[in-house]
């Protein structure tokens, strides 16, 4: 993330100084006030009690379900999907400040030149479209509209290896390269990625094109599908197809997971504009996490086949742990042979939402999965639905759902069950363990005071620190040296501006979880709590410089200065013994 280093920190402070983090979360989720913090359910993971807490001290964000953290830039980054330089510019929209701006090869300017880069191609292949007769023919036989190739930017790549490389100029092919649109062969040289195919643009959720997706037009190329690779704009497990459109188009209650463009793109030909696609991929996590972040009812519709069912039984898995009591996830099962394009195209728009009305719930859907093969007369087999269903049922949050499905579990094994019996423990997440033991007794004072500097910067600012502190033994004394300089540069920092300042470095996930750790202090525990570590690293310091002064006396003698130390330190020492 180069992008953090080339907008000033001293801006990044100054913007998390003016914006107030509730300000920022509060019109986003529904924040309630707790004490002198606000708590809310997480909306990064599926929770039935608020484990998210935003401190309006530290104007920072945790939550000790998923361990998810953050200032109000990261805040933004993960709830609006945002990248760095985004969220700060959102951010100063609120504040009304301006970004500075320095340099030209920031990350993000390369992103910006990316964006560029695939939009433009994205106007070739629709030009292209124009008068390609090949794919016109393809496109009419597929029975798309124009008003449909509109509105999906559909174009189409001639039977050519450099379509968008003579359309480029030469010093743009690394930005065309690091778009995906192009591709280097073994002996060097360099061709277009998508030819003689039908193109469909993907866009990211805010509308702007992040990649293609490419469908032969001859049945004799291969791959039939050909998907933009993984760039710096574009990763397929977190992307959906045709989120923008769905989002602009249907409404917040249902979404249809479909799995191709073309389903998509002709369900909203027949007016179900609420259809995504995943990119080929099994659905993951983060695509249910998103689906549930905008819609009520999430509807997967997979072929009826075993490939499909499969299929079914991975989106499944990704949803469980996502589940939400006032969200439902629900199953639709195409006849053998279709998928949601042949099947809207003859069947028709009410067909294809009768079968939707008909969709199987997530839990039936997960017990005849579970019941698959079991004979639950059987007592040994009704002891085996329990352990089947114990990995699944576990992963579901506490709530009404779990509540429902365990009791019809129960049901069909006419005994009581017991998840928790067995597993408990190892589920509870790190984060809140900690919670539950916040004493820092067995932390090394560096520890204590990087958490207390980060935790309470303004106090940590009027507190008279020892210098040299990469000299007291203990681990990570180098990192608290750099935190007290820091703050002592601008002590009015608060935690978030803090951390803003160490994003880009390796110790940046470490010192968050600190920031979030509950240290068991009073407000009013704080100060004299860093004067005595400060005192005490002092004391580290010191004798640390004396033992090397002592041995260099026993080896090679002391210099005139070095002996004045040596007396110094020992008449400190002995100072400090004598209350
Ligand atoms: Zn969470």
């Amino acid at each position: 993330m180069s992008s953090v280093l080339r907008i000033p920190n001293e801006f990044i402070t100054e913007l998390l100084d003016r914006i107030d983090i509730v300000d920022v979360i509060a019109p986003r989720i529904n924040l309630k006030k707790a004490g002198r913090d606000y708590q809310a359910l997480c909306p990064f993971h599926a929770e039935n009690t608020p484990s998210f807490t935003v401190s309006p001290h530290k104007q920072f964000f945790h939550c000790f379900g998923c361990g998810k953290h953050g200032s109000a830039i990261g805040f933004l980054m993960e709830y609006e999907g945002l990248d760095f330089l985004d969220a700060v510019e959102s951010l100063a929209q609120m504040a009304g400040v301006e970004v500075p701006r320095s340099g030209s090869r920031t990350s993000a300017d390369k992103h910006t030149n990316l964006y560029a880069i695939t939009d433009k191609a994205r106007r070739l292949f629709q030009n292209n479209l124009q008068n390609n007769v090949q794919a016109r023919e393809y496109v009419r036989r597929r029975g798309l509209s124009e008003k449909t190739i509109e509105t999906f930017q559909i174009g189409s790549a001639p039977d050519a290896w450099d379509y968008l490389l003579r359309a480029f100029s030469p010093a743009e092919e690394p930005l065309l390269m690091s778009a995906g649109l192009i591709t280097r062969n073994d002996s060097g040289k360099v061709y277009d990625k998508f030819r003689h195919r039908l193109i469909f643009p993907i866009h990211d959720r805010r509308g702007r094109v992040i990649a293609f997706g490419g469908r032969a037009i001859g049945d004799e190329h291969m791959p039939k599908y050909l998907n933009s690779p993984e760039t710096p704009l574009f990763h397929k497990g977190r992307e959906l197809y045709g989120l923008h459109l769905a989002r602009k188009h249907g409404n917040s209650r249902a979404v249809l997971v479909v799995e191709g463009y073309m389903d998509v793109v002709a369900l909203h030909q027949h007016g179900l504009p609420n259809a995504v696609a995943t990119l080929g991929t099994a659905t993951t996590p983060e695509q249910v996490a998103l689906l549930m972040r905008y819609f009520d009812t999430v509807v997967f519709c997979f072929d009826g086949d075993k490939a499909g069912r499969k299929a079914a039984w991975k989106a499944m898995e990704s949803a469980l742990p996502q589940y939400r009591d006032d969200k439902s996830l629900k199953f639709v099962f195409l006849p053998q042979g279709e998928d949601p394009d042949s099947y809207v195209n003859t069947h028709g728009a009410e067909a294809f939402q009768r079968l939707v009305g008909e969709a199987m719930s997530l839990s039936d859907w997960l017990l005849q999965g579970l019941k698959k093969g079991l004979d639950l007369a059987s007592l040994d087999d009704r002891a085996r639905l329990i352990e089947r269903a114990r990995p699944y049922v576990q992963q579901l949050p506490k709530g009404q759902f779990r509540h429902i499905l365990t009791r019809h579990l129960e049901s069909l094994v006419h005994i009581p069950v017991d998840w928790e019996a067995t597993a408990t423990k190892s589920f509870m997440p790190p984060a809140q363990k900690a919670a539950e033991n916040p004493a820092m007794d067995d932390w090394s004072p560096i520890k204590k005071a990087i958490a207390l500097v980060i935790q309470h910067p303004s106090v940590a600012a009027q507190v008279n620190w020892p210098s040299g502190l990469e000299a007291c033994g203990y681990k990570g004394g180098h990192i608290l040296q750099q935190l007290l300089e820091q703050v002592a540069a601008s002590p009015q920092l608060n935690t978030a501006a803090l951390l803003e300042q160490w994003r880009s470095r390796p110790e940046y996930s470490h010192l968050s979880r600190l920031a979030s750790r509950d240290l068991g202090l009073t407000p009013e525990q704080v100060l004299p709590e860093m004067h005595d570590l400060a005192a005490y690293l002092q004391q580290a310091i010191n004798r640390n410089k004396i033992e090397g002064l002592r041995r260099k006396q026993a080896q090679n003698g002391l210099t005139v200065e070095e002996q004045q130390e040596l007396l110094q330190l020992l008449a400190s020492r002995v100072q400090k013994a004598q209350p």
